[in-house]
């Protein structure tokens, strides 16, 4: 089925396989923790609903506070140390895939920019999109959609 679309860690220790049918949104985090984790100006993330994503492997997870008082654990491969997805604690039903990590994300489309704030001049945010200075808010719309699952 083409609507599946597969991921993988550099090792391939981690993997799995999303529905992008499923996917609710795409977006570049510009923010300083996310700039950390990857090492590069941003994290671009897929929300999607676990029961849409099937892992296999099992990450280990580092948590942060994230500026709205959120825990973030961020999910990487503990042989290769790869990043692949990461969630909040308050909201686990939502992943946040990393896009880099799929085979092919030629198919992905980003809806917005997240902290635009701290974004670098050498990884200026594509202003064609929407952009939040910082936290979208978005997550209280999550958690509204998630009791609808
Ligand atoms: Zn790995
Ligand atoms: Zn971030």
């Amino acid at each position: 089925m083409e609507d599946i679309q597969e991921g993988r860690c550099q090792c391939g220790d981690i993997s799995y396989s999303i529905n992008k049918s499923k996917i609710i949104s795409t977006h570049h985090c510009h923010c300083k923790d996310c700039q950390r984790t990857t090492g590069s100006g941003k994290a671009t993330i897929i929300f999607i609903a676990k029961k849409y994503v099937d892992l296999s492997g099992e990450p280990k997870y580092f948590e942060s506070k994230g500026s709205s008082g959120s825990h973030v654990r961020r999910g990487f491969c503990s042989n290769c140390g790869s990043g692949i997805l990461s969630y909040t604690k308050e909201l686990p039903h939502i992943l946040f895939v990393k896009a880099g990590t799929l085979d092919d994300s030629s198919w992905v489309k980003i809806d917005s920019n997240f902290f635009t704030k701290s974004a670098n001049d050498w990884n200026k945010p594509d202003d064609s999109i929407k952009c939040f200075e910082g936290n979208p808010g978005i997550m209280s719309n999550l958690k509204t959609l998630v009791k609808s699952f």
